[in-house]
């Protein structure tokens, strides 16, 4: 089973925890409604329907949105009507829930911004309610009483007191706002709505007195980064772009969240162009500040390697500037909880920075201050036996049960995925100066303190168990048996040089033949192709030597390899790097199949893989059973050294046909569903990194030899015998 199957469950049956087991620390969001819709046409997360003779405009019962018209640059939402005597339409505006996002500033206030073109049209504007839990709804109100003294052809905002709705509402309940006919006439009506968003009555009149200060900007083909100092003024509510073209004016381009640094603008598909930025800040009354200095840029046409440096640039931005900043470790997601620090995700984002010095993105000395930092922290952070949890309070080291009470204690294949990049730190700072002593001694200490053969639960067992904590234990009992992704798991517990587990444990754990394992694997890939570990079956042309149904998501290829280097593994069954390959190709063969007839899929539009989708975080797989129509940027990106090629004409369809809606400051979004017009608005810590380190072992192998060279990971290689097999 996957961690994220298993992650699922985990979700399901505690979703209530999640409130109660939000941190003091968590600086409260704002809850918007709507910003802005990630794809063009139509906004996914609503509901529009008619009847009679009224009409509302929509796509697939999706309302409209538009560009050309937006308070917040880019999009606003179009509500063009009939509002018929024999009819009704209706539009439920829904709330897209983030991962870990459940902590709101509680509201005193619905607002939004509005633009109508015509006076008559104040006289057929619809009625409201608000959406609740349980598909309750408020008291309704008439929408014209709020606007009749708005001038028209102007944006301007409404604000609505909740007490309206006459019912007491807890912002955390509300799931969106209905939006239905009042009026009779057989006139065709519009406006547009942008910015809902739910608001405490403001307390102070102060305005920001920061100036906006822009300090790096980079022309790239097609797009343009600008970067600024880090936003201090907690009423600073978002950043404003400008871009100037040749000699036209300043065009207001969008917005960003005042928690990023920096904004991707998209400038057309023409190259060496010149342009010009600046910046301003939006107060929480939408009060703009005056302008930063202007910096200029330039387009240019870039080659491949180019290509990949922006690519790897961008995503190690995520672990970089987007670090939580007292561990200076990987989010879960973001945007997201912003206190919360993810343990796997970290081990990832620890090889991207990496990646990053050698790159020349970040500067050893920065890089040194950065692992000192997090070497500290995870010194003094939760362990249990030496496991990490999975989630972390990055002000405090605390253990964050995010998946539920249960999942309390130490999480074994998050830990591995840690060790992984720790290890391979280890070895990248190997100068004889106190600082890089320190880190190196520091991660010996927390490596050798890991408890291995504790998490074997008895001695007797033949498996590892990837969960323990000391008032739980051992209630969550799943136990790790491939194939999937937990490789590295087996192999560092027999690799430990304190409390390392038998290396026999590989094929009798791992690679097990018993009933128990086999009933594991038939549960989790409902079929018996590959039920004993072993496959050996055809799929799309390519034999498939290891792996449960035609080779699952392609994080299997992934996570436990951005270290241990595949081509050295070979056992009894197959060498993974070329079983690797073989699922990769299984993959890209089922997109280019497509036999769900998926927009999009093809030989550049493929990567079946584990990402955020429109209803949950889930596993999409080459198989038409668990295949949803999603495609995860990371499922080919990080494929790059099994199928170089194919991955690389991915990368260009999704840059440069794609980039305008999936690639943002932190690199491509975690996924993109065109038949639903769905785009994640989240970059997943587990994700981003794959990306920076698999187009660096493609590119120079960096990761791979690293990792290898550990004295502790080559007596591994020694115990399982895989060298004298190549
Ligand atoms: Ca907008």
């Amino acid at each position: 089973m996957s961690k994220t199957f298993l992650n699922i469950n985990l979700c399901i049956v505690f979703v209530m925890c999640f409130i109660l087991n939000i941190r003091a620390q968590e600086t409260p969001y704002i809850k918007v409604l709507f910003e802005n819709s990630s794809l063009p046409e139509s906004h996914y997360f609503s509901n529009a329907t008619y009847e009679g003779n009224s009409w509302i405009r929509n796509t697939n019962h999706k309302i409209s949105v538009t560009e050309g018209y937006a308070f917040t640059e880019g999009n606003a939402l179009l509500f063009e009507y009939i509002s018929a005597k024999d009819g009704n339409w209706n539009v439920d505006v829904l709330y897209d829930s983030f991962r870990g996002m459940n902590y709101f500033v509680e509201a005193d206030n619905l607002s939004f911004w509005i633009y109508i073109e015509d006076e008559k049209t104040k006289k057929s504007l619809p009625k409201l309610s608000i959406i609740l839990e349980d598909n309750l709804s408020t008291d309704t109100i008439a929408l014209s009483e709020y606007v009749s003294n708005a001038k028209v052809n102007t944006w301007q905002q409404i604000t609505i007191p909740l007490k309206a709705f006459k019912m007491s509402i807890k912002t955390q309940a509300i799931k969106g706002i209905r939006w239905f006919q009042s009026s009779e006439s057989s006139e065709t009506e519009r406006f547009y709505v942008d910015q809902i968003e739910l608001l405490p009555e403001l307390k102070t009149q102060s305005t920001v007195k920061e100036i906006p200060k822009l300090n790096n900007i980079q022309g790239f083909e097609q797009h343009v980064d600008i970067q600024w100092e880090p936003v201090k003024d907690t009423l600073v509510r978002y950043v404003k772009i400008f871009r100037q073209e040749e000699n036209n004016e300043f065009q207001y381009v969008g917005v960003q969240s005042p928690w990023i640094n920096g904004f991707t603008d998209f400038v057309g598909k023409s190259t060496t162009k010149r342009f010009n930025y600046k910046i301003s800040y939006l107060d929480r009354a939408y009060r703009e500040t005056s302008a930063s200095e202007i910096l200029k840029a330039e387009t240019h046409k870039m080659t491949e390697d180019e290509l990949l440096d922006m690519i790897q640039q961008s995503h190690l931005r995520y672990y970089w500037e987007g670090a939580e900043p007292n561990s200076g470790l990987a989010l879960e997601n973001i945007p997201g909880r912003t206190s919360m620090i993810a343990t796997g995700a970290s081990g990832f984002g620890i090889m991207a920075i990496i990646v990053g010095v050698h790159r020349g993105f970040i500067s050893q000395e920065a890089a040194v201050e950065r692992f000192l930092k997090i070497t500290r922290f995870l010194s003094k952070a939760d362990r249990f036996h030496g496991v990490f949890p999975h989630f972390l309070d990055g002000s405090t080291g605390k253990t964050v049960p995010f998946f539920g009470s249960r999942d309390n204690g130490g999480d074994l294949v998050e830990t591995s995925f840690l060790m992984q990049g720790l290890l391979t730190a280890r070895q990248f700072f190997n100068k004889n100066n106190p600082k890089e002593k320190e880190i190196r001694q520091t991660i010996t200490v927390l490596w050798e303190q890991v408890e291995w053969d504790w998490y074997k639960r008895n001695p007797d067992s033949d498996f590892l168990t990837w969960h323990w904590s000391a008032d739980q234990e051992w209630t969550i009992n799943h136990k790790l048996i491939g194939w999937n992704e937990t490789m590295i798991t087996y192999f560092l517990a027999i690799a430990s040089p304190k409390h390392s587990v038998p290396a026999s444990i590989y094929y009798s754990g791992w690679a097990s033949q018993s009933q128990q394992a086999q009933d594991y694997r038939v549960n989790w890939g409902k079929t018996k192709d590959g039920s004993l570990y072993k496959n050996g079956n055809i799929y799309f042309g390519k034999q498939l030597p290891v792996g449960v149904s035609n080779g699952g998501p392609l994080f299997f290829t992934h996570y436990s390899y951005l270290g241990l280097n595949p081509h050295k593994i070979t056992d009894e069954y197959c060498n993974y790097f070329e079983n690797n390959k073989r699922i990769a190709e299984i993959n890209l063969r089922y997109c280019i199949e497509n036999p769900k007839n998926y927009q999009g899929y093809g030989d550049d539009f493929w990567g079946l893989t584990a990402s955020d989708g429109p209803k949950n975080y889930a596993a999409n797989e080459p198989n038409i059973k668990n295949d949803q129509g999603k495609m995860t940027p990371t499922g080919a990106l990080s494929s790059f050294p099994y199928t170089p090629e194919a991955s690389m004409k991915a990368l260009k369809n999704y840059y440069f046909n794609y980039g305008k809606e999936l690639y943002g400051y932190y690199g491509f979004y975690d996924a993109i569903a065109l038949n639903d017009n769905w785009r994640s608005s989240l970059y997943m810590g587990l994700n981003q990194a794959p990306i920076v380190v698999m187009i660096e072992n493609y590119r120079s192998g960096l990761l791979w030899d690293l990792f290898m060279k550990n004295k502790d990971v080559k007596a591994g290689m020694d115990r399982l015998d895989f060298e004298n097999k190549n």
